[in-house]
């Protein structure tokens, strides 16, 4: 049943890789009343980012709220890849929109890229930036396809990706499992967790407040405010932005039923020491060209960060470690038996048409939810939307009026979204073995 499924982020047990290498931080927990212009529900990058919109703005009456912590969501537990576009794919968004105006909604998302980073700088934010970018490497050794896709991403959306050719491929990963490659220029990855604590930080020096601990129970207007109620108090508020992300679905079902919670695993090795970066000589984050496809990156202590696979199951660190075992030996055959000291999982949110719900309800509340696996760039985006519209200018979210809240479902939307991941597995599976036995004739 959709609403009886536990999707709270302590239905992964143990501590990720991310909350072991971040300095302990205390945040305010919601005792009593308080009133502010803003209330954010939700301490995600969605929600952080939209305070820090409203802080860089002026606006510093603002109140985030979390059921945990700042980046105890998707948002402290992802990849670590910062890179620009959707969960639309590109080529289905030029599709949707035309050339033009997917041209400008892709370049908002590259735009955001850069604010993440400069924003680092602005602040001084210590997490672990590697500006060796993201590569999207090909595990099907089809060039054509992949230098028309760089090609139509250049022409269509003004999209540069630089082409690593096969022999350079190995100065950068050293598999033979993979063809050709597509390095994005200006993207990066880093310690999301560092990162969001660190925005959080910045949030409350400018004299808004970030309190931990404090699920929002229910939301209700009347008179023109807001009334969102917690276990330990209660707070007022003229505007109220739902950024909860794939953590709830029972807040504001009109808004949330749009949501499909999607799984994905990652699992961090013991220290490789030098074996690293034998096995990955430029210290770049890695995807590939398949739809469940891996991501993996370096890090700074030498292990090797996995992750892979999405699923409407939350599955064990045991599971997911057997999983993520399975999958690195396909790239790495000399890492079979190596061991991993972290496994954790993390939930995704989803609408029907995999773009962002971005906008307000008719009752006048505002929600910035469903990134995907898309995250970084887009909730930083949204913030900045969010944020805009808020100090009155809607001119950029009102281009996300096309893709509405519609209903994702239910049960039956997840079984549907778990089958086609499967059909697609099987699809890439089918189209690998078709390169394997081509390159045996
Ligand atoms: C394992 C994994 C790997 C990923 N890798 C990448 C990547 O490498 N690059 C990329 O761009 N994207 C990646 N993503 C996607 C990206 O992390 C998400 O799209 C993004 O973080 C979503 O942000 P959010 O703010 O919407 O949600 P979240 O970060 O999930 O935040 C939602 C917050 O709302 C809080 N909350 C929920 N209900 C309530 C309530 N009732 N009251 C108060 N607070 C509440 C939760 O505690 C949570 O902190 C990945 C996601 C996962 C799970």
């Amino acid at each position: 049943m959709a609403g009886s499924m536990n999707t709270a982020p302590d239905r992964w047990p143990g501590a990720t890789w991310y909350e072991a290498t971040t300095p302990a931080r205390k945040f305010d927990h919601l005792r009593g009343r308080h009133r502010c212009r803003v209330a954010v529900i939700g301490a995600g990058l969605a929600g952080i980012a939209t305070a820090l919109g409203l802080v860089e703005r002026g606006e510093t009456d603002v109140c985030v709220i979390d059921s945990c912590a700042p980046g105890s969501g998707a948002s402290g537990r992802n990849g670590g890849f910062v890179f620009a576009g959707y969960s639309l794919d590109n080529d289905a968004l030029i599709g949707q929109l035309g050339s033009s105006r997917a041209r400008t909604l892709h370049g908002w998302t590259r735009q955001a890229v850069t604010l993440i980073r400069e924003r680092i700088d602005r602040y001084g934010i210590d997490c672990q930036v590697n500006d060796a970018g993201v590569l999207l490497a090909d595990w099907f050794g089809d060039d054509a396809k992949l230098n028309g896709f760089a090609r139509r991403m250049h022409e269509q959306l003004g999209f540069q990706l630089d082409p690593v050719d096969r022999r350079s491929m190995r100065d950068q990963v050293d598999s033979t499992r993979y063809g050709a490659g597509l390095h994005e220029p200006g993207s990066f990855h880093f310690h999301p967790l560092r990162h969001i604590q660190g925005l959080a930080g910045v949030i409350e020096q400018a004299g808004s407040a970030v309190l931990a601990d404090s699920p929002v129970r229910s939301i209700h207007s009347a008179n023109g405010r807001w009334r969102l109620r917690c276990d330990d108090g209660e707070v007022e508020a003229e505007e109220v932005v739902l950024a909860t992300g794939g953590y709830d679905r029972r807040l504001c079902r009109s808004v949330q039923r749009a949501l499909q919670p999607v799984a994905t695993y990652i699992a961090v090795t013991e220290p490789l020491g030098t074996m690293l970066g034998e096995l990955m000589p430029a210290p770049v984050a890695v995807y590939d060209t398949r739809f469940a496809f891996d991501y993996y990156r370096p890090l700074p202590d030498t292990r090797l960060l996995w992750g892979g696979r999405i699923s409407m199951a939350a599955r064990s660190p045991a599971a997911i470690r057997r999983l993520m075992a399975r999958d690195i030996r396909r790239v790495f055959p000399s890492l079979g038996g190596i061991r991993f000291e972290y496994a954790w999982g993390g939930w995704m949110s989803y609408a029907r048409h995999q773009m962002p719900l971005l906008g307000q309800r008719s009752d006048g509340l505002w929600h910035a939810l469903a990134f995907g696996g898309h995250g970084m760039a887009t909730t930083t985006l949204a913030g900045e939307m969010m944020a805009e519209a808020l100090t009155g200018n809607d001119r950029r979210i009102s281009a996300f009026r096309r893709w509405p809240p519609q209903w994702a479902g239910g049960a039956l939307g997840r079984a549907a979204i778990q089958g086609h991941y499967w059909m697609c597995q099987a699809r890439d599976w089918l189209r690998d073995s078709h390169r394997r036995w081509h390159q045996r004739v």
